[in-house]
């Protein structure tokens, strides 16, 4: 079954959403370079969400990831067991070369691990083959990059409904419309991204990967490549999915300032979970990651 999260939150669509960056439809003036000052990013308070945090969305038991064989082989994963809570933001932190990106492309359904299983909404991943895993990912899936991977040739608003297109689903223009204002994004939908700022740009990525109300949304270190005014922007609105429509979320970061605004936060080190923190401020995560690196 489709989880549809946000059906089950009749305070959206009201007004304007409760915009997700809370500033209204309001878009800054059209610029290449970094956003407008917004001041202080201001998170609104949570709109209330129908049963949050009722089990795990997403379940590793004893992953294992073996790349290569023989001398060079490496383990990037060994041994990674964890449980994903719906409706929570959960950060996934460590060096380089920790295992980050490996966990979450597994989880995600990108990869096989060597060993352990996954289990995605009720459905056991591993060992799916591409076609099925394909359909379960347009499912539940949504995804945000660090390079935004933007279609160059289609518009803003076109990016956002492009998985809805390829599902052969056709958009709900209320919910497209809802879904554009709340990230700001009204007066750009004709735009193209060549047109847009490195924040609108992943303003659009968000746009695009909560267009499908997914399951779950991966984000492979959404602030890597924006300054850091646009970075505290782009995680406002991560955080305000999460509180205002109850969206379940992963993201791999080596920011602590993103980190800081994670429900728990995981740390890998060689392969494993080494340390499970709740919300933390971004002093506490450098800590961490100072203790781990000594
Ligand atoms: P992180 O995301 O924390 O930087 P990765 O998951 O990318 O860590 O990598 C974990 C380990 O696995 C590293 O030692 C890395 O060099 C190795 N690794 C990652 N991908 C591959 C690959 N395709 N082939 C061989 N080794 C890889």
């Amino acid at each position: 079954m489709k989880t549809r999260v946000i059906q089950d939150v009749p305070e959206l669509g009201r007004d304007d959403a409760s915009s997700l960056d809370g500033r209204g439809a309001t878009s800054p003036p059209r610029s290449t370079e970094k956003e407008p000052n917004m001041g202080a990013v201001a998170v609104p308070a949570p709109i209330a969400v129908d049963a949050p945090f009722t089990g795990p969305v997403v379940s590793a038991e004893d992953l294992t990831r073996r790349y290569g064989d023989g001398d060079t082989a490496v383990d990037a994963l060994r041994g990674v067991s964890l449980d994903v809570t719906k409706g929570a933001l959960t950060a996934v932190m460590g060096p380089s070369g920790s295992g980050k990106s490996t966990l979450m492309h597994i989880l995600a359904g990108l990869d096989q691990p060597t060993g352990g299983t996954v289990t995605l909404a009720g459905t056991a991943i591993t060992g799916l083959n591409d076609n099925a895993l394909t359909k379960l990912r347009r499912r539940h899936i949504g995804f945000i990059f660090q390079f935004f991977n933007l279609l160059p040739m289609l518009n803003a608003e076109e990016n956002i409904v492009l998985p809805l297109m390829i599902a052969g689903e056709k958009p709900d223009k209320a919910w497209v419309d809802e879904l554009i204002k709340s990230i700001g994004l009204d007066s750009r939908r004709s735009h193209r991204p060549s047109e847009l700022s490195g924040g609108q740009q992943q303003r659009v990525a968000i746009g695009r990967a909560l267009v499908s109300r997914p399951t779950i949304m991966f984000a492979d270190e959404p602030t890597g490549n924006l300054d850091s005014k646009t970075s505290d922007e782009i995680l406002a609105l991560m955080r305000n999915s999460v509180d205002g429509y109850g969206q379940t979320t992963v993201m791999v970061t080596h920011d602590a300032r993103a980190a800081a605004i994670a429900d728990r936060i995981l740390f890998l080190a060689d392969g494993v979970i080494v340390r499970d923190l709740g919300r933390s401020d971004a002093r506490e995560v450098i800590g961490v990651m100072e203790e781990l690196a000594r």
